[in-house]
């Protein structure tokens, strides 16, 4: 059984959006493997919840700014798995501050975990997606990645930087049935967000909520699973806030 069935990689997916795309996707059938730079121990609750779906949920410890690591872990899943059929370079972090007080390192660290890591796993990854010529990939944006946001220079310059990756890689690897797509939430009820005010925020979002993880992880799923004949696109999960 579990041969046939598609493995879904999803960097970051220990807590969060991640864990929700992971569950979402655990429900549609798919293996799992889940990334982050915690301990196992930390993450053998959400490894749990996603093995009560009725599907296999592995944890690959790395951190997705290190190409050595990458490289070598997405090596070690392709031997022990044989294979990844969806990708979700999911995994992010912030670190906000007016442009004029951000160091260099502030920088560097936002570009280099959400936006570099792309390109290093996504480059380890498919390789063995155009040999297997199928293969779908979810980066996670952000809205501010096309608004921009002051105080989130680096934030916003990294999930740029993800939409155009996504709309060349797209573009590259169509022909080799890889299809390659962004989702850009809005304000979503994460660790990431928990120290805003959302009573700040809901003035500005039609739908007068702010999202769960579940709204990402079912765009995440139609993406990657469903959207057959739909590539180089962002897909903003908003509430309309970005209307
Ligand atoms: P979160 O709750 O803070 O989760 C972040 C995940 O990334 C965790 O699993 C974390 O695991 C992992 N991670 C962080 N640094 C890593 C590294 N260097 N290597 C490997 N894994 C790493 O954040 P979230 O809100 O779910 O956000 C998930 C994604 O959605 C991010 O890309 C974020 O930018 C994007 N997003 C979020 C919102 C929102 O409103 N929440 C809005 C737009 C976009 P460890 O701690 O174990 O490393």
């Amino acid at each position: 059984m579990s041969e046939e069935r598609k493995i879904a990689c999803i960097t970051g997916g220990s807590r969060g959006i991640g864990l929700g795309c992971a569950l979402e996707l655990a429900k549609a059938g798919c293996d799992i493997i889940i990334n982050g730079t915690s301990e196992l121990a930390k993450v053998q609750p959400a490894l749990d919840e996603i093995k009560a779906c009725g599907v296999n949920a592995y944890f690959y410890r790395f951190d997705v700014s290190n190409s050595e690591a990458v490289e070598e872990n997405i090596n070690k899943i392709i031997e022990e798995h044989g294979k990844i059929d969806i990708l979700v370079n999911n995994a992010g972090i912030t670190s906000d501050g007016l442009f004029v007080r951000m160091s260099p390192e502030q920088w560097e660290k936002v570009i280099n975990i959400n936006l570099s890591s792309a390109f290093y796993v996504t480059h380890s990854v498919v390789k063995h997606m155009m040999k297997a010529r199928r293969g779908s990939i979810v980066n996670m944006s952000s809205v501010v990645g096309i608004s921009g946001n002051a105080g989130q220079a680096n934030y916003s310059a990294s999930k740029a930087g993800l939409i155009g990756l996504t709309k060349s890689l797209a573009k590259e690897l169509g022909s080799r049935n890889i299809r390659v797509n962004a989702v850009a939430p809005g304000f979503i009820n994460t660790k990431m967000t928990e120290s805003l005010d959302p009573t700040k925020m809901l003035d500005l979002i039609p739908l007068k909520r702010l999202g769960e993880v579940e709204d990402i992880a079912k765009t995440v799923k139609f993406l990657a699973m469903d959207a057959d004949y739909i590539t180089g696109q962002v897909v903003k999960v908003d509430g309309g806030l970005m209307i």
